[in-house]
Order: C-alpha cells, then structure tokens, then sequence
C-alpha cells in the first residue's frame, strides 16, 4: 500500500502526526510539497522566506534520504498535484495537517472532494502550527480571548501532546518525477545576513539555547544588545520546530528563564485564536479607534525615513536596519519601531505591517498584523494609549549603546548612552556625525497622538 504526506507550513520530521500515521498505516510513503502559485499570490512571497524556504526543503530531503527515502516537489496547482500523485502510485489515502486560515480550509476542502470523486480519502490530523489549534479554548460567551493573561492561564492548564519521534525509515516508490528542493541562490534580494533555514539547524538553536541561555532569558530578553531571545520565530513560522515540543522541552528544563519563554510560546498561539476568530482584522482594526492616520506628502517622507533607518532617532533607526540585514528583528526593536510609527509620527498601522512583511523572515499574518495593531493601540493591547519614548527605551533596554552601535556605525564613537541622543551635540561635535536630525520632535508627535485619540 502506498500513502502521500502533503507537507505545507511543517517542514520536519520529528513531530509530525501526518508523517507518522502514513509510515504506520503504507508500506511505502511519498512525501510530498507542492510549490504552489497561490500560495504566493496569497502573500507569502518575499525574498526571504522563498530563501529560508528552500533552506528548508533542501533540509527536508536531505532528512528523508538518511531514512532512505526522499521528498518529492512539484509546482502546481496543490489539488492537481496531489490527485496526480496519488493517481500515479495508485496510494488510496493522502495525510496532512489541518490548517486554520480561510485559505487551508478551502484547499483541503478541495482536496478532499477531489480525492472522494477518484475513491480516495484524504485523512487530517492535529494541526501543527500551534499548541493548541485557535478556538479550542474560549472564554464563556465569546469565540475567543480578547486578553493575553485569562487566556496564558487557561492555555498554561491544557494538556500538552507528547511530542513524536522522528519514524526511522521512510520507503517512497520508485519512478516518481520531483523537480527537487529549490535552492537558496536562487532566489533574488535576499537579506545579507538572513540566517539558515531547516530542522536540522533549528532543532540544533532550541537544545543549545535551552542549555546555555534559556536562564538569562527572564531577565535578558529585552536587553537589545544583548541578543538573548532565541530565535526561533522563522524555524517555528515554517514548522521546522514543533512549538509543542519547544514547550515540552523548556518546561522539562524548567526555570524562570525557560517559563518565560513558554509565555512568549503562548502570545503566538494568543494571536493565532484572534485572527481565526476575526479574520478580517488581518487589514481593519480590531478595535477601531476611529484614527485619522496622517497621510499625504510629508507623512511620505516620514514613511520612507522609518523604512530606510533615518529617522535620527538611533534605536530606532538600528531595528529597521537589522531588519533590512537580517530579515529579522529583536522583540524589543519591534515594539519600538512600530509604536515610532503609528504613535509618534501617527502612521497607519497597515504601511508598517507591509514593510514588515516584506522583509521578515518570520513574517506571518496572525503574529505580524495583530502584534502591530497591539503596537498601534487599535488591537488588543489593555492599555492602547502607551506611547513608548524612544529615547527612554534606547537608554534602559540598550544601556551602553552597544546595539545602536552594531546597526548605526556611524554613531559608533558615542560613548556609552550618549548615543541615543545625538542631536544633543553642539556645533562641530553634531557637524562630525553624518547622521539625519530627528525627523518629528518627540512632544510634538506626542501631542498630535494625543490630540488625534482624544477624538476616541
Ligand atoms: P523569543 O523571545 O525567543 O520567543 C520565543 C518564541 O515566542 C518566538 O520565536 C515566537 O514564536 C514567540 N513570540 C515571542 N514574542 C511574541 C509575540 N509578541 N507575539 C507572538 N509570538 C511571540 N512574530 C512572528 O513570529 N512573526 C511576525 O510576523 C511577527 N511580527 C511582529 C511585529 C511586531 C510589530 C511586533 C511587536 C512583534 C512581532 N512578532 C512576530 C513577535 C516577536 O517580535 C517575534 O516572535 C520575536 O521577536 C521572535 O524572536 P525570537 O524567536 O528570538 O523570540
């Protein structure tokens, strides 16, 4: 007997229910991902995720081949695809992981008509992209959590899947065509500095992080420059890493560190029930503050200022460069970045969620749109008035300069936490650092957020 796995957005081989029902249930298995036209259409396309894509497909095969088997890529339409594979080693059942967006449910919909119709059945199981799939805990009267904390402590109790091995041989029949893993260079405009996809490479980051700095995590993982987070916000994006067994194996660990980085596991899975239940909030505020966000010429140039890291504010100005380096960005650089943009200089939201989904790595719906809207006040933050001061921030979470230093060399011979306010310079000194003056002052953005919310 013969089964497909259809991969999509879990790329791995460990923890892998669909792969592991198929070992199980066929003598020989195709594991199957199709590079489908839609999904990019659908937004997924941008230099840095068709990198670290291929990264992970080329680390997906290289798996399976040590198992004896391969994986097989085709480019198509998915549901044309599978049938015809199916069709072609004559397997009588596909297996794959129900999705959760509008757009996993139509194609699997699809799907499974396609292969009713051929006397074929197709089989879900457990979603993977979260620890527990959107809607499974809910709050009394409503489809889901509004708050992070109610629902941390509702998720915290749920009990957690234990993680599978990955199976030990993987036999695919023989004669099937494969165009093979894309591979990396290939892709154009990729970011300098994007970092390595895979399971292999990510599985290896979550077990040397978890020993060596999950215990400064707690305290550490806003410090800027000291670049203690883990990194695994692409590897979890792409399902090369199980976010259940990130939990499992951080709550064996155990500590302050590794519990704290269990919530951060958790603020994913919050954002994921939210846009299930709402998925329009992907472009309109989930609560709309009735904003006038500023538009027009020189908002323009405000805009371009903020993408290109030339606002003269230098924490700010050195996320949005590790951005554009990197295809990544620390948390903390995040935050600031987007509340400069919507709060300070009173930018729509939606312009610096695009920019943002351009370049990240791990740039994806639910996480990016709705941490944006928590960043803009319109989502759901309890406290949406925050304004964070760049100048305060840079001073307490990049003490002594050393992140601004690595993203805006040309600051680089400021001492110490000087650097975060160069236009205090006078004369000369300022004429010696070819770095932009603040592009807003910061009471005045103030005072216009201020003004503009009072409208609330
Ligand atoms: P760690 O600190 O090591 O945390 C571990 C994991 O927890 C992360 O890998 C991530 O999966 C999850 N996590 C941590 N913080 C958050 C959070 N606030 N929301 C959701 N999950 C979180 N994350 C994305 O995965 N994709 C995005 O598109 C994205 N866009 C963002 C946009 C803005 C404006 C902001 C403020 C945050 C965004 N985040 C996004 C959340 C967060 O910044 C990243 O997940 C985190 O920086 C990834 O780094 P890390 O893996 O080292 O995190």
């Amino acid at each position: 007997t013969v089964s497909v796995v259809l991969f999509t957005s879990d790329l791995r081989l460990h923890d892998h229910p669909a792969l592991r029902a198929a070992v199980e249930a066929a003598d020989e298995v195709v594991p199957l991902f199709v590079r489908d036209p839609a999904v990019d259409r659908a937004g997924f396309a941008s230099p840095n995720r068709l990198a670290f894509l291929a990264d992970c497909l080329t680390d997906l095969d290289s798996g399976l081949r040590e198992r004896g088997g391969r994986l097989v890529v085709r480019g198509g339409d998915t549901v044309t695809e599978v049938c015809g594979v199916a069709r072609r080693t004559g397997a009588d059942e596909v297996h794959m992981a129900v999705g959760h967006s509008a757009f996993a449910h139509t194609r699997e919909a699809r799907l499974r008509r396609a292969l009713a119709a051929d006397g074929r059945r197709l089989r879900t199981h457990d979603a993977v992209t979260t620890v527990v799939p959107p809607g499974d805990i809910v709050p009394q009267g409503s489809d889901h959590y509004a708050v992070f904390t109610p629902y941390f402590r509702r998720w915290s109790g749920e009990p957690l899947r234990t993680p599978l091995a990955a199976p030990r041989k993987v036999r695919v029949p023989n004669g099937l065509r494969s165009e093979g893993p894309p591979t990396r260079a290939s892709v154009p405009g990729v970011s300098e500095g994007l970092a390595t996809g895979g399971e292999t490479v990510g599985r290896r980051r979550l077990g040397a992080w978890l020993s060596r700095h999950a215990d400064a995590y707690g305290t550490g993982h806003d410090d800027l420059g000291g670049d203690a987070t883990s990194r695994l916000s692409p590897y979890l994006h792409f399902g090369a890493v199980s976010a259940t067994e990130a939990v499992h194996r951080a709550r064996s660990r155990g500590g302050q560190g590794a519990e704290a980085f269990v919530r951060q596991l958790c603020w994913r899975d919050f954002h994921h029930q939210v846009l299930a239940a709402r998925p329009e909030t992907a472009t309109e505020d989930y609560r709309s503050r009735a904003d006038h966000w500023r538009r027009g010429e020189e908002a323009e140039a405000d805009l371009r200022a903020w993408r290109e890291g030339r606002t003269g504010y230098p924490v700010v100005d050195a996320a949005m460069r590790q951005l554009a380096h990197e295809g990544w960005m620390h948390n903390r650089g995040r935050l600031l970045a987007a509340s400069f943009l919507t709060k300070t200089l009173y930018i729509d939201w939606r312009e610096g969620a695009r920019h943002f989904l351009d370049l990240l790595v791990d740039g994806d719906i639910a996480n990016n749109q709705l941490n944006w809207q928590w960043a803009a006040g319109t989502g759901t933050d309890t406290r949406p008035h925050r304004v964070l001061n760049p100048v305060l921030q840079g001073k307490r979470y990049d003490p002594d300069g050393a992140y601004v230093r690595r993203w805006v060399p040309e600051l680089a011979e400021l001492p110490g936490a000087r650097i975060h306010e160069p236009w205090r310079l006078k004369g000369q000194d300022r004429a010696a650092y070819d770095y932009p003056e603040p592009v807003v002052d910061l009471a005045d953005g103030l005072a216009r957020f201020r003004h503009a919310r009072g409208r609330d």
